[in-house]
């Protein structure tokens, strides 16, 4: 039986072909589906954006000029130029939602998917499933990015903002790691670890 997550209305658990989604008889809600592929896809995507992810906290994010002195900014600049500034709980939050949380996520979702794709049950599976979950609802890289964007409108009229290579890579990481969370699928995950045993 599985509970509809919107409604709380309980359901026999069907076999689902690939590419399949079950919905809630009430609700509509999505309640299970069988992603095609989904060990390798997560494994692709969530690597693709631990790539990405280190270029856009590596590289320049946004050249900011006013008056003719031109400052390059990084992701950590700025939450570096919080703290110092006096904002330090703003820094914390823009921290952790912006480069630990997709960090861990990430690691922990290659933690799970690489060794059961080559034949091992990584320890601690259903841990590290939930830990997905939770930290999943914490990188917020949509809300940086718009605040980003704010910014570059409302400073737009006294100084230059300019996105580098950095910024681009983050937009593309934001993809990858949404594309990650929607291919990892929980059913395909225990039907290999049951294939494992
Ligand atoms: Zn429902």
């Amino acid at each position: 039986m599985i509970a509809c997550e919107y409604c709380d209305l309980l359901h026999r658990e069907r076999e689902l072909a690939h590419g399949q989604k079950a919905y809630c008889s009430a609700c509509g809600g999505l309640l299970y589906r069988r992603v095609e592929n989904s060990l390798e896809r997560t494994l692709a995507f969530a690597i693709a954006a631990l790539v990405l992810f280190m270029v856009a906290n590596l590289s320049t994010f946004m050249l900011f000029s006013l008056e003719g002195r031109v400052q390059e900014n990084t992701i950590f600049s700025g939450v570096e130029g919080l703290w110092a500034g006096g904002a330090q709980a703003l820094a914390l939050l823009i921290c952790f939602t912006t480069i630990v949380a997709p960090l861990l996520s990430l690691l922990t979702m290659i933690y799970t998917i690489l060794p059961l794709l080559l034949g091992a049950r990584p320890p601690g599976v259903a841990g590290a499933m939930r830990f997905i979950g939770s930290i999943g609802t914490w990188a917020m890289l949509d809300v940086f990015m718009l605040a980003v964007l704010v910014a570059i409108v409302k400073l737009g009229m006294m100084a230059r903002l300019e996105l580098q290579v950095g910024a681009w890579a983050f937009v593309a990481m934001m993809v990858a790691m949404t594309a990650a969370g929607s291919s990892l699928d929980s059913g395909a995950v225990w039907a290999r670890i049951e294939e494992l045993e």
